[in-house]
């Protein structure tokens, strides 16, 4: 069977796997009718690690993509945003400062966390 939905799956903790839809694979997951879409997303689980997976105690999806305050995963910049940009990225301009996960290099907590006490420490010290 081929991967159709899903993207990577990680184990989450003990016990526990995560899993994410590409947005390149958005339109498969949507048009999926809902009553199929926990079993489908099994199956491909089972291609890929055997019948141990068939049966998971439960299962749980939140379609990210589609909420309206996160539509989707990470910042997604289109190609060419970033160079338009330019060298503004994560820059302030006090006193309007700009930090969180899409002024960092990619949109994760990292970047979130790093900006945001950047600029704390910057409004801080600049008193
Ligand atoms: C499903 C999912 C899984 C993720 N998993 C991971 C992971 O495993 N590891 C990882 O590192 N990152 C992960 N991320 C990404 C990470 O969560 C984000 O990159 C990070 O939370 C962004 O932080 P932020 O402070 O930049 O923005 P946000 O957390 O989006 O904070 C912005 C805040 O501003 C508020 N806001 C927006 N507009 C206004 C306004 N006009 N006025 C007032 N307030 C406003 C919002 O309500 C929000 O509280 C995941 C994201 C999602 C959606």
């Amino acid at each position: 069977m081929e991967h159709n939905i899903l993207g990577g799956v990680w184990a989450q903790s003990a016990g526990i796997m995560s899993g994410l839809v590409p947005p390149q694979r958005m339109g498969t997951y949507l048009a999926t009718p809902r009553h199929h879409l926990g079993q489908a997303l099994i199956d491909e689980v089972v291609d890929a690690f055997g019948d141990a997976a068939a049966t998971p105690a439960k299962t749980y999806t939140r379609s990210w993509g589609t909420a309206p305050w996160t539509q989707g995963y990470v910042t997604a910049w289109r190609p060419g945003d970033v160079m338009g940009v330019g060298p503004l990225h994560g820059k302030s301009e006090p006193p309007f400062y700009v930090c969180g996960s899409d002024q960092w290099l990619s949109g994760h907590m990292e970047g979130a966390v790093r900006t945001g006490r950047g600029v704390a420490r910057e409004i801080l010290t600049s008193r």
